[in-house]
Protein backbone atom coordinates (compact mmCIF):
# COMPACT_ATOMS: atom_id res chain seq x y z
CA UNK A 1 0.00 0.00 0.00
CA UNK A 2 1.47 3.37 -0.93
CA UNK A 3 1.15 5.70 2.07
CA UNK A 4 0.49 9.27 0.41
CA UNK A 5 1.00 12.73 1.98
CA UNK A 6 -0.18 16.05 1.44
CA UNK A 7 1.18 19.38 1.90
CA UNK A 8 -0.30 22.17 3.82
CA UNK A 9 1.19 25.70 3.17
CA UNK A 10 0.21 28.55 5.51
CA UNK A 11 0.46 31.32 3.13
CA UNK A 12 0.39 35.06 4.51
CA UNK A 13 -1.35 37.64 2.40
CA UNK A 14 -1.22 41.30 2.85
CA UNK A 15 -3.12 43.21 5.65
CA UNK A 16 -3.95 45.86 3.09
CA UNK A 17 -1.36 46.92 0.23
CA UNK A 18 -1.79 44.49 -2.39
CA UNK A 19 2.15 44.66 -2.85
CA UNK A 20 2.76 43.04 0.07
CA UNK A 21 2.92 39.28 -1.06
CA UNK A 22 6.19 37.49 -1.23
CA UNK A 23 7.37 35.59 -4.88
CA UNK A 24 7.24 32.35 -3.07
CA UNK A 25 4.06 32.77 -1.35
CA UNK A 26 2.28 33.73 -5.28
CA UNK A 27 3.78 30.80 -6.88
CA UNK A 28 2.84 28.46 -3.75
CA UNK A 29 -0.96 30.00 -4.63
CA UNK A 30 -0.35 28.79 -7.94
CA UNK A 31 0.71 25.77 -7.57
CA UNK A 32 -1.35 24.01 -4.96
CA UNK A 33 -4.75 21.74 -5.70
CA UNK A 34 -6.88 23.87 -3.28
CA UNK A 35 -6.73 27.06 -1.39
CA UNK A 36 -8.88 27.25 1.96
CA UNK A 37 -9.70 31.15 2.32
CA UNK A 38 -12.01 33.20 4.40
CA UNK A 39 -14.04 35.19 2.27
CA UNK A 40 -13.67 34.39 -1.53
CA UNK A 41 -14.51 37.45 -2.78
CA UNK A 42 -11.55 39.62 -0.86
CA UNK A 43 -9.19 35.86 -2.00
CA UNK A 44 -10.06 36.39 -5.45
CA UNK A 45 -9.42 40.14 -5.31
CA UNK A 46 -5.51 39.11 -4.50
CA UNK A 47 -5.68 36.25 -6.92
CA UNK A 48 -6.88 38.61 -9.49
CA UNK A 49 -3.89 40.85 -9.09
CA UNK A 50 -1.30 37.71 -9.49
CA UNK A 51 -3.03 35.98 -12.18
CA UNK A 52 -3.94 33.19 -9.79
CA UNK A 53 -6.52 30.91 -11.21
CA UNK A 54 -5.87 28.06 -8.30
CA UNK A 55 -9.94 26.51 -7.04
CA UNK A 56 -10.67 27.90 -3.41
CA UNK A 57 -13.29 27.10 -0.89
CA UNK A 58 -14.54 29.14 2.05
CA UNK A 59 -13.19 26.91 5.36
CA UNK A 60 -13.44 29.43 7.85
CA UNK A 61 -16.90 30.48 9.37
CA UNK A 62 -17.18 33.07 12.66
CA UNK A 63 -17.52 30.27 15.24
CA UNK A 64 -14.43 28.63 13.66
CA UNK A 65 -13.46 26.16 10.53
CA UNK A 66 -15.83 24.01 8.14
CA UNK A 67 -15.53 21.31 6.16
CA UNK A 68 -12.57 19.81 8.18
CA UNK A 69 -13.14 16.51 7.92
CA UNK A 70 -13.36 17.16 3.99
CA UNK A 71 -9.97 18.53 3.96
CA UNK A 72 -8.44 15.97 6.10
CA UNK A 73 -9.25 13.62 3.19
CA UNK A 74 -7.67 15.60 0.38
CA UNK A 75 -4.32 15.50 3.07
CA UNK A 76 -4.41 11.99 3.52
CA UNK A 77 -4.95 11.71 -0.66
CA UNK A 78 -1.56 13.77 -0.75
CA UNK A 79 -3.33 16.96 -2.41
CA UNK A 80 -1.65 20.11 -1.41
CA UNK A 81 -3.38 22.70 -0.19
CA UNK A 82 -2.93 26.34 0.79
CA UNK A 83 -4.29 28.23 4.18
CA UNK A 84 -4.99 31.81 3.54
CA UNK A 85 -6.88 34.26 5.63
CA UNK A 86 -8.74 37.94 4.68
CA UNK A 87 -5.99 39.44 5.50
CA UNK A 88 -2.42 38.69 7.43
CA UNK A 89 -0.80 35.16 8.72
CA UNK A 90 -3.54 32.91 8.69
CA UNK A 91 -3.73 31.09 12.54
CA UNK A 92 -1.91 34.00 14.16
CA UNK A 93 -5.83 35.29 16.18
CA UNK A 94 -7.50 33.47 13.87
CA UNK A 95 -9.08 30.11 13.17
CA UNK A 96 -6.84 28.44 11.10
CA UNK A 97 -5.17 27.14 14.32
CA UNK A 98 -7.91 24.63 14.44
CA UNK A 99 -7.02 22.74 11.56
CA UNK A 100 -2.93 22.91 12.17
CA UNK A 101 -3.74 21.74 15.36
CA UNK A 102 -5.67 18.92 14.35
CA UNK A 103 -3.48 17.92 11.95
CA UNK A 104 -0.26 17.94 13.70
CA UNK A 105 -2.06 15.80 16.39
CA UNK A 106 -3.52 13.46 13.73
CA UNK A 107 -1.81 13.34 10.36
CA UNK A 108 1.79 13.48 11.15
CA UNK A 109 2.46 12.16 8.01
CA UNK A 110 0.87 15.61 6.57
CA UNK A 111 4.36 18.21 5.97
CA UNK A 112 2.75 21.29 7.62
CA UNK A 113 4.83 24.81 5.64
CA UNK A 114 4.73 27.91 6.78
CA UNK A 115 5.38 30.97 4.88
CA UNK A 116 6.93 34.34 6.16
CA UNK A 117 5.36 37.24 5.50
CA UNK A 118 2.37 40.35 6.46
CA UNK A 119 1.32 40.32 10.35
CA UNK A 120 -0.78 43.17 11.78
CA UNK A 121 1.12 42.27 14.79
CA UNK A 122 4.98 42.51 13.67
CA UNK A 123 4.00 45.36 11.33
CA UNK A 124 2.64 47.44 14.47
CA UNK A 125 5.36 46.44 16.71
CA UNK A 126 8.29 47.32 13.64
CA UNK A 127 6.90 51.14 13.58
CA UNK A 128 6.08 51.54 17.42
CA UNK A 129 9.90 52.70 18.40
CA UNK A 130 8.71 50.33 21.34
CA UNK A 131 11.25 47.55 22.92
CA UNK A 132 10.10 43.97 21.62
CA UNK A 133 12.94 42.20 22.90
CA UNK A 134 10.17 40.96 25.23
CA UNK A 135 6.17 41.20 24.46
CA UNK A 136 2.60 40.13 25.52
CA UNK A 137 0.60 39.72 22.92
CA UNK A 138 -3.20 39.36 23.29
CA UNK A 139 -4.72 38.76 20.82
CA UNK A 140 -8.33 40.18 21.12
CA UNK A 141 -9.65 41.40 24.49
CA UNK A 142 -12.24 39.42 25.62
CA UNK A 143 -15.73 41.90 25.20
CA UNK A 144 -17.30 41.13 28.94
CA UNK A 145 -15.78 38.11 31.17
CA UNK A 146 -11.77 38.63 31.66
CA UNK A 147 -11.60 41.69 29.94
CA UNK A 148 -11.25 43.74 33.45
CA UNK A 149 -8.30 40.75 34.37
CA UNK A 150 -6.46 41.68 31.58
CA UNK A 151 -6.51 45.67 32.29
CA UNK A 152 -5.39 44.60 35.37
CA UNK A 153 -2.65 42.41 33.83
CA UNK A 154 -1.43 45.63 31.03
CA UNK A 155 -1.57 48.06 33.95
CA UNK A 156 1.68 46.15 36.21
CA UNK A 157 3.03 44.44 32.65
CA UNK A 158 6.76 45.04 32.58
CA UNK A 159 7.01 43.84 29.04
CA UNK A 160 5.59 45.61 26.18
CA UNK A 161 1.94 44.62 25.68
CA UNK A 162 0.29 43.91 22.57
CA UNK A 163 -3.33 43.11 21.04
CA UNK A 164 -5.88 43.70 18.62
CA UNK A 165 -8.98 46.13 18.87
CA UNK A 166 -12.13 46.72 16.36
CA UNK A 167 -13.70 50.21 16.06
CA UNK A 168 -16.47 49.51 17.76
CA UNK A 169 -14.57 49.38 21.25
CA UNK A 170 -11.12 51.29 20.33
CA UNK A 171 -12.84 55.02 22.45
CA UNK A 172 -13.35 52.50 25.62
CA UNK A 173 -10.24 50.67 25.54
CA UNK A 174 -8.23 53.88 25.13
CA UNK A 175 -10.38 55.47 28.12
CA UNK A 176 -9.60 52.35 30.52
CA UNK A 177 -5.86 52.44 29.35
CA UNK A 178 -5.82 56.19 30.48
CA UNK A 179 -7.03 55.24 33.38
CA UNK A 180 -4.71 52.66 34.38
CA UNK A 181 -1.24 53.64 32.66
CA UNK A 182 1.24 55.95 33.93
CA UNK A 183 2.16 58.42 32.03
CA UNK A 184 6.27 56.97 32.24
CA UNK A 185 5.13 54.61 29.40
CA UNK A 186 4.39 55.10 26.15
CA UNK A 187 1.23 54.14 24.26
CA UNK A 188 0.82 53.50 20.17
CA UNK A 189 -2.50 53.07 18.34
CA UNK A 190 -1.42 51.95 15.28
CA UNK A 191 -4.33 51.82 12.36
CA UNK A 192 -4.83 50.80 9.00
CA UNK A 193 -0.98 49.86 8.44
CA UNK A 194 0.05 49.91 4.80
CA UNK A 195 -3.32 51.34 3.55
CA UNK A 196 -3.87 54.97 2.70
CA UNK A 197 -4.92 56.20 5.91
CA UNK A 198 -1.89 54.43 7.73
CA UNK A 199 -1.37 56.17 10.77
CA UNK A 200 0.86 55.39 13.85
CA UNK A 201 0.22 57.69 17.23
CA UNK A 202 2.22 57.40 20.13
CA UNK A 203 2.21 59.31 23.14
CA UNK A 204 1.23 58.50 27.01
CA UNK A 205 -2.35 56.89 27.04
CA UNK A 206 -4.09 60.26 28.31
CA UNK A 207 -2.45 62.07 25.11
CA UNK A 208 -3.68 59.13 22.82
CA UNK A 209 -7.01 58.70 24.26
CA UNK A 210 -7.57 62.61 23.90
CA UNK A 211 -6.34 62.18 19.91
CA UNK A 212 -9.01 59.87 19.25
CA UNK A 213 -11.10 61.64 20.95
CA UNK A 214 -10.60 65.34 19.71
CA UNK A 215 -10.04 63.29 15.72
CA UNK A 216 -13.49 61.22 15.97
CA UNK A 217 -12.98 60.89 11.95
CA UNK A 218 -10.07 58.94 12.51
CA UNK A 219 -11.87 56.41 15.27
CA UNK A 220 -11.93 53.91 11.32
CA UNK A 221 -10.11 51.02 10.38
CA UNK A 222 -8.42 48.09 12.12
CA UNK A 223 -6.45 48.79 14.85
CA UNK A 224 -3.46 47.13 16.56
CA UNK A 225 -2.80 49.10 20.40
CA UNK A 226 0.79 48.56 22.05
CA UNK A 227 1.44 49.42 25.31
CA UNK A 228 4.97 50.14 26.67
CA UNK A 229 5.86 47.78 29.88
CA UNK A 230 6.23 49.14 33.28
CA UNK A 231 9.74 50.69 34.29
N1 LIG B 1 -3.86 37.03 11.20
C1 LIG B 1 -3.85 38.48 11.06
C2 LIG B 1 -2.42 39.03 11.08
O1 LIG B 1 -1.49 38.26 11.09
O2 LIG B 1 -2.28 40.24 11.00
C3 LIG B 1 -4.71 39.12 12.12
C4 LIG B 1 -6.13 38.64 12.06
S1 LIG B 1 -7.17 39.35 13.17
C5 LIG B 1 -8.62 38.38 12.82
C6 LIG B 1 -7.62 40.89 12.48
C7 LIG B 1 -7.15 42.05 13.34
O3 LIG B 1 -5.79 42.37 13.02
C8 LIG B 1 -7.91 43.34 13.09
O4 LIG B 1 -9.11 43.38 13.84
C9 LIG B 1 -6.94 44.39 13.55
O5 LIG B 1 -6.94 44.52 14.96
C10 LIG B 1 -5.62 43.76 13.10
N2 LIG B 1 -5.29 44.26 11.74
C11 LIG B 1 -5.39 43.59 10.58
N3 LIG B 1 -5.00 44.37 9.55
C12 LIG B 1 -4.65 45.55 10.09
C13 LIG B 1 -4.15 46.78 9.55
N4 LIG B 1 -3.98 46.94 8.24
N5 LIG B 1 -3.86 47.79 10.41
C14 LIG B 1 -4.05 47.64 11.73
N6 LIG B 1 -4.51 46.52 12.29
C15 LIG B 1 -4.81 45.49 11.49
Amino acid sequence: MTVMSGTLYIVPTPIGNLEDMTLRAIRILQEVDLVLCEDTSVTQRLFKQYEIDTPTTVFYAQTGIKNIERIIEKLKDGKKLALVSDAGTPTISDPGVLLVDKIRKELPEVSIIALPGASALTTALSASGISSSQFLFLGFLPHKKGRETLFKEIAVSKRTVIFYESVHRIEKTLETLSEIVSDDRQVVVARELTKIYEEVVRGTSIDVKNYFHKKKDKIRGEFVVIVEGKK
